[in-house]
């Protein structure tokens, strides 16, 4: 059994008690990690602080160079990081269409390398015989970074890179289901970065608020549930931090009825069934035309029948287990009250009864509508409601009506058609047929309650920085 280390101001720490790192797909421990607590994240917000000053004033790029070389330090490390991944998410290693830990860490290496190359420079708002205008971005100084079990080391890799290419220090909590690969790629980045550069601190959720309180951290970026989003909101008002939220989506799907229903189907799935539905921006509820709303729930039923449920270290699995009990609790009850409201199984429905791990075979509800838990609420699991509707207008009504807003989508043969209808979903990321197809270089942010900020490019970049307008005065 592994056992995890912490790391604070570039030394390996350990903690009174541990953590056990659980497989899910056998429901059993494999590694063990420090739980730490507020003691810790002093002793790392004192170390990130320490290490400001250099890494602040070290030229950018130098920067970028460190960055280049933790994207290498990935690539030379990807076996024994994508296996870890699997181990401790269930994720499977290959996937239904190719997402699973190998697209985790090759996402990882290809956004440290994006997050590398890009600029911010600084801009010019005047430059005349009386003044020079400039506006300036500043690092922030020590940002703390919280992440959720769903993708571990490609959201922390989002935090953790453009906060460094900015000139910040960092102390991030994995959370306490998925810390494994976490802590190894921050214990290997620690040969790289300047010792307090980068540090972690592992436990559970009083880690994290105390990260979210403390008045020594400048910036929070945060991805997780809302209703956390908003505890950690109010935490980090006593010093009034920066704050980046990247919260829950209810992303709903609107198929038009001019779609090759084979054609689209499997596409379709793997926007909602990839890593079991377990990502933020998965295709949550999907509203289908009534003329082919029969072909295409039969046609994606049949997928969901096909796919392979297993183990994820099996390259020939499609779909693992959910990442912990909890969250497969929650899907066993949203089937529970969707069968109890009339909903029509297509396929799936039943958890199976022995084996152990945290199974659930996907699940496609048919004959269900707004006002079901399992349309309103997030699932975060394999459960598909897919809703029937005759009026477009009607259905972009009910896509909208959703506290939250992050990703939505219009499928259909007609692009200039569904272009002109994806731009009236209240969501932060809009697609034409396709679902999730996020970029480095294109910003990602919830509309409503699903963020605050955004991440990528040089917005996101930016977010990592102050902003500081010098006047120079000629004349
Ligand atoms: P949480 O929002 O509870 O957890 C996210 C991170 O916040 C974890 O590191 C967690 O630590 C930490 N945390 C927990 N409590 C606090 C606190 N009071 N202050 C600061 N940090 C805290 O999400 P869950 O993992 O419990 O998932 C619950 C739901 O959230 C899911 O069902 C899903 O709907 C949604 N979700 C959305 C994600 C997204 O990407 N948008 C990602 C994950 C979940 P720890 O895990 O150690 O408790």
């Amino acid at each position: 059994m592994t056992d995890f280390a912490m790391m604070i101001g570039g030394e390996r720490v350990a903690a009174g008690e541990t953590d056990m790192v659980i497989n899910p797909a056998t429901g059993r421990g494999f590694a063990t990690a420090p739980k730490g607590g507020p003691e810790h994240v002093d002793a790392a917000v004192k170390a990130a602080r320490a290490a400001f000053p250099a890494w602040s004033t070290t030229p950018i790029a130098k920067r970028r160079e460190k960055l280049r070389e933790l994207a290498a330090m990935l690539e030379a490390n990807f076996s024994e990081l994508m296996a870890l991944c699997t181990k401790e998410t269930g994720k499977p290693v290959k996937g239904y269409g190719g997402v699973g830990s190998a697209m985790e860490i090759g996402g990882s290496i290809a956004w440290m390398q994006a997050t590398a190359a890009t600029e911010l420079p600084v801009e010019i708002v005047q430059d005349d015989a009386e003044a020079r205008v400039e506006v300036r971005r500043l690092p922030i100084g020590v940002v703390g970074s919280i992440t959720p079990w769903n993708w571990p080391l490609m959201i922390g890799v989002w935090h953790y890179a453009p906060a460094l290419l900015a000139g910040n220090t960092v102390v991030a909590k994995p959370s306490e289901f998925t810390p494994a690969t976490t802590l190894r790629f921050i214990e290997l980045a620690n040969e790289i970065l300047p010792a307090g550069v980068l540090n972690a601190v592992s436990g559970g959720g009083d880690v994290g608020a105390a990260i979210a309180r403390h008045a020594d951290i400048d910036k929070l970026v945060f991805t997780g549930s809302s209703p956390t989003g908003r505890a950690v909101m109010a935490a980090a008002s006593g010093n009034l931090k920066r704050l980046t939220l990247e919260l829950g989506g209810n992303d709903a799907g609107i198929v038009l009825p001019d779609v090759d229903v084979k054609e689209t189907a499997p596409k379709l799935f793997g926007a909602c069934f990839h890593n079991n539905g377990q990502t933020c921006q998965a295709l949550k509820r999907l509203y289908v035309h009534e003329d082919i709303y029969e072909a295409l729930g039969a046609e994606l039923a049949a997928i969901a029948k096909s796919v392979k449920v297993g183990d994820g270290l099996d390259e020939a699995t499609d779909l693992g287990p959910l990442q912990n009990q909890k969250q497969l609790d929650i899907v066993k009850r949203l089937a529970d009250e969707a069968r109890q409201a009339g909903g029509r199984f297509l396929c799936g429905g039943e958890a199976p009864e022995e084996g152990g791990g945290f199974f659930y075979p996907p699940t496609i509800v048919a004959d269900i509508s707004d006002g079901a838990r399992l349309v309103d609420e997030e699932q975060f699991g394999p459960i598909l409601p897919i809703v029937k509707y005759t009026d477009i207008n009607d259905a972009m009504a009910r896509a909208n009506a959703s506290s939250q807003g992050l990703g939505g989508s219009i499928w259909s043969a007609d692009l200039d058609r569904a272009s002109a209808l994806v731009g009236r979903l209240e969501a932060g990321s809009v697609w034409v047929n396709a679902h999730a197809a996020i970029q480095p270089d294109a910003p990602m942010a919830g509309m409503k309650q699903s963020g605050l900020g955004c991440e990528f490019g040089h917005w996101g970049l930016a977010e990592n920085t102050n902003m500081q307008t010098v006047k120079i005065v000629k004349a």
